[in-house]
């Protein structure tokens, strides 16, 4: 048995778990990382990282069979066939959807750190006091305060580009050199300011190498040559993925062991021992059973998944799932509304030119209800805008020869898109729960999704687009137009809750620390542990929690209370 038993088990290598494996693994534990999906790593894996598009043979885009053998992952924007190996096909994980939800899933070494869009912003202490002032969700345990270190902690490690702007509800983090605005951009953002003074638009935030540090080129990385390929692999590991960065850091110890094709099937809870012992496993491939024991397990499968590995972790003592005493495992589910966007044209600036596909946008944090309750709606939204000129060739003209060439050789006009982020509350009737009849091909209950939009969510979509629109006017923006999409809840692939952290075991799975209040060396950390959603994306916090959770269980180990 000696090789089933570790120091540690991670349950997910996807961006959580990364840092779980590597925090763990460089304090010393010896960690087993349990992996559904296959291996990849880091550039060997990444088959088309430098195909030209002239080698696909729809030049990037979706074949149609593909498209409509896969209504739900064909919907997110970066399900193409440059990167279609990488997602998770409608009929491989089958999900009931009570009411339409989109899951967008990434099952391999490394999760979705390989897909994501990597626009990386602290949430600011607002976010963290939300829940609790305004009466919704329970209160976090935490505050800005307790995590602020945590986040520089991570920024220094993964590298965030962004500008130190000084603003209280987008606090400011260890920098690489940021992106520029176009002209454009500029111009735009200097008379929104001017019309609205506290909406201050600044450059995005986000996980490239701009300036690469020491440590990232000693770990292989490389600067972000703004090629804007990221989710096919960054052979220059610019961008920050746990396959380019912390698995490789955790592997360096000597302390991991990666086990993929590892389907957690559910927790061991002894009920002699009054504890959780370890995971039950299912191999992807062999199909056989297996079961490994640790002194402290941490639950990174990503938020759903996270939720339906605890649901189905039933024993004696828990019933209804790992740690479930007061019922609410599962429930308070919340995600982020982009249903909202606006497109509109700017007059002019044609002189004007901008180099490289820059990985950010432009963005404008919450200003709704951010000190106090003012609007008849909860909490906000970020609003994101960028502005481009049309593509060169997109010129038509009914005469051929040489004016049609001259008019193709330009730029087109500028245009500029400006998007949403809203904050969801999480409810009660947002919930998953576990199918009683339908299983995968692993043996695990399927997950069934009840979540949807509500009244709040319109309210602050609709106030998102008319403000939105005066906000593009102000600019002098012309031919406005605004869109809701209708999309369903999924698609913002930021997921949150069924797990969530508070002060009271009553209400809430997880204590300050992410510990299970009735399991405490098992740690959630991924956004299944999220009390609230913020309006900032949240993948920089999953990290920054799950370092600081380590740091908890490993101080926990050594003083025996584990
Ligand atoms: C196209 C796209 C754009 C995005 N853009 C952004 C962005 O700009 N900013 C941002 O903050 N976030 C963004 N996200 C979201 C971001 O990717 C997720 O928040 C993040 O990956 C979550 O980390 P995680 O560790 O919880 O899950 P993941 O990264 O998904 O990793 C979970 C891992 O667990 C494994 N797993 C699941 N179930 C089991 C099981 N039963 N047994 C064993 N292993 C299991 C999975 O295979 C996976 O490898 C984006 C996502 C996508 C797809």
């Amino acid at each position: 048995m000696n090789d089933h038993n570790y120091d540690a088990i991670v349950v997910g290598s996807g961006i959580s778990g990364g840092w779980a494996a590597k925090e763990l693994c460089e304090k010393g534990l010896k960690t087993l990382v349990l992996e559904r999906g296959r291996n990849v790593t880091h550039k060997d894996d990444y088959p088309t990282m430098h195909t030209p598009p002239w080698e696909f043979p729809l030049r990037g885009q979706l074949p149609l069979e593909l498209r409509q053998e896969n209504p739900v992952v064909s919907r997110c924007y970066a399900f193409k066939d440059d990167a279609d190996h990488f997602f998770v096909k409608d009929k491989e994980h089958p999900y009931i959807q009570d009411k339409p939800f989109d899951w967008i899933r990434g099952y391999q070494v490394g999760g979705k750190s390989l897909l994501w869009a990597r626009q990386v912003q602290r949430w600011s202490k607002y976010d963290f006091e939300g829940p609790g002032r305004d009466g919704f969700a329970v209160d976090w345990p935490i505050r800005y305060e307790d995590i602020a270190p945590w986040y520089s902690y991570v920024e220094r490690f993964i590298g965030v580009s962004g500008n130190k702007d000084g603003l209280e509800t987008l606090p400011d983090g260890e920098f690489l050199p940021p992106w520029e605005m176009n002209k454009v951009e500029r111009i735009v953002q200097e008379r929104i300011l001017g019309a609205y003074p506290d909406r201050k638009f600044v450059i995005g935030r986000c996980a490239h190498l701009t300036k690469p540090q020491p440590h990232h080129t000693a770990q292989g990385r490389g600067q972000c040559m703004a090629r804007s390929l990221c989710q096919r692999g960054c052979p220059f590991g610019a961008y920050f993925s746990s396959n380019s960065s912390t698995l490789p850091a955790a592997a360096a110890t000597g302390n991991l062991t990666l086990r993929p094709h590892s389907v957690v099937h559910s927790l061991i809870y002894d009920d002699a021992k009054g504890k959780v012992t370890g995971v039950r496993i299912v191999d992807a491939l062999s199909k056989e059973t297996t079961e490994y024991f640790a002194k402290v397990i941490f639950v990174n499968a990503s938020a759903l998944n996270s939720n339906l590995i605890l649901l189905n972790s039933r024993s004696e003592r828990f019933p209804n799932g790992l740690g479930n005493d007061n019922g609410l495992l599962g429930t308070h589910i919340a995600f982020h509304n982009y249903r909202g966007s606006l497109s509109a044209s700017i007059e002019g600036h044609l002189d004007s030119y901008y180099y490289g596909r820059r990985p950010t946008a432009v963005m404008l944090p919450n200003f709704r209800n951010v000190k106090r309750q003012e609007m008849d709606f909860l909490r906000g939204y970020m609003s994101f805008y960028s502005a481009g000129r049309g593509s060169w060739g997109a010129a038509r003209n009914e005469d051929f020869g040489p004016d049609f060439k001259e008019a193709n050789s330009e730029a087109g006009p500028w245009g500029v898109y400006m998007m949403m982020q809203g904050e969801t509350i999480p409810k009660l009737s947002n919930r998953v729960y576990l199918d009683d009849t339908q299983q995968d091909e692993w043996g695990m209950p399927q997950l069934r999704v009840d979540v949807g939009y509500d009244d709040n969510d319109e309210k602050s979509l609709r106030d998102f687009l008319d403000q939105g629109a005066e906000m593009l006017e102000s600019a002098g923006c012309k031919n406005i137009r605004q869109n809701d999409s209708r999309q369903a809840p999924g698609l913002d692939i930021h997921e949150m809750g069924g797990v969530r952290m508070g002060r009271d075991p009553k209400t809430s799975l997880l204590g300050s620390h992410h510990q299970m209040h009735a399991c405490p060396n098992v740690y959630v950390t991924d956004g299944a542990s999220m009390t609230s959603t913020g309006t900032q994306n949240p993948s920089l916090t999953y990290m920054a929690c799950t370092a600081r959770a380590v740091d908890h269980a490993v101080g926990a180990l050594k003083k025996g209370d584990m």
